[in-house]
C-alpha cells in the first residue's frame, strides 16, 4: 500500500504544512485518514483520485483532524467528477461524529450525506475490529487527548501494517497496540517544554518508538516550533531506528 502525506501540520496557519490528512491506497481501494481543512484541496494538488475514495477515518473532533469533512462532502455532492459515482463511501469515525456532520446540516439544510452515491457513516467504538476497506482489517486504540480521541491499527491481507496515532498524549499502554508495525505515524507536536499533557514531544515519541519496535516511523503534527530544527537528527539520538519527519506531499510505500 502507499501512502501520501496531505498535511503534516496543525490547524495554525503554516505556508509549508496543512492540517492533518493521510492518503491511503490499496489494491482494493483507498482511504482517507482524517481530514483537515485544507485536505480536499490537497488531494487535487497531489493529483489523487479523490473522486472514488472508499473510506474515511476520522480519529477525532479537533477541526484540525475533521473540518475539511464537511467541505470536503459538499464537494463531492456537486462536483462533476463524482455525479456518476454509483461505488459507496464509508465514513467510520470516533464518536460524535454523526452530530458534527448532522450539526452543519442543521445551519443550512446541506444533506451531505445526501450525495449522488450512497453513504454510510459508522461510529467506531473501541472494542471491535472491523473490515475498513475490502482487504484491510481496521482496530482502534482510545488515546489521551480528548474523550473521544482514537488512534488506528491497518492490517492488509498480505499482512502489511500501520499505525496511526492521530492526537495523544503519553501512554506506554499504546505500545502494545502498536507493537512491530511496519509503519508508525505518529504526532510529535512539539520538540521539548510541552505545553500540555495532551500531545506528545520528542523524548515520549521515541520511548513510543524504542517500545514498540515499528519498522519505519514517520513524526507528523508538527507545530511552528519545529520550524528550522533537524527533527531526523535529533531523532536518531533518541531511537536508532529510521524515522521520517513528515511533510506535506511525502510518499512512502509500505510493504511487509
Ligand atoms: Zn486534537
Ligand atoms: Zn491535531
Amino acid at each position: 500500500m502507499n501512502l501520501v502525506v496531505l498535511g503534516s501540520g496543525t490547524s495554525v496557519p503554516h505556508p509549508q504544512r496543512t492540517a492533518a490528512g493521510f492518503w491511503l491506497e490499496t489494491e482494493t481501494g483507498s482511504l482517507l485518514l482524517d481530514c483537515g481543512a485544507d485536505a480536499p484541496h490537497r488531494l487535487a494538488a497531489e493529483h489523487l483520485d479523490w473522486p472514488n475514495l472508499a473510506a474515511i477515518w476520522i480519529s477525532h473532533l479537533h477541526l484540525d483532524h475533521c473540518g475539511g469533512l464537511a467541505s470536503f462532502l459538499f464537494g463531492t455532492k456537486h462536483a462533476p467528477q463524482t455525479q456518476g459515482r454509483r461505488k459507496p463511501l464509508t465514513i467510520f469515525g470516533c464518536r460524535g461524529i454523526d452530530k458534527f456532520l448532522h450539526s452543519i446540516d442543521s445551519v443550512n439544510n446541506y444533506r451531505l450525506l445526501d450525495q449522488p452515491f450512497p453513504v454510510e457513516l459508522r461510529e467506531i467504538t473501541v472494542a471491535e475490529e472491523f473490515e475498513i476497506l475490502p482487504d484491510m482489517r481496521a482496530r482502534v486504540f482510545s488515546t489521551p487527548h480528548t474523550e473521544e480521541s482514537l488512534a488506528i491499527r491497518l492490517t492488509n491481507r498480505s499482512g502489511a501494517s500501520l499505525v496511526y496515532s492521530s492526537d495523544t498524549g503519553y501512554d506506554e499502554a499504546f505500545v502494545e497496540f502498536a507493537r512491530g508495525v511496519d509503519l508508525l505515524i505518529l504526532e510529535c507536536s512539539f520538540w521539548r517544554d510541552k505545553p500540555t499533557p495532551r500531545h506528545l514531544d520528542l523524548a515520549e515519541a521515541m520511548r513510543l518508538a524504542r517500545l514498540a519496535e515499528p519498522r519505519k516511523v514517520v513524526l507528523t503534527h508538527l507545530y511552528f516550533e519545529w520550524d528550522g530544527i533537524d527533527l531526523e537528527g535529533k531523532a536518531k539520538d533518541l531511537w536508532p531506528g529510521e524515522t521520517i519527519a513528515a511533510r506535506d506531499g511525502l510518499r512512502l510505500e509500505i510493504a511487509t
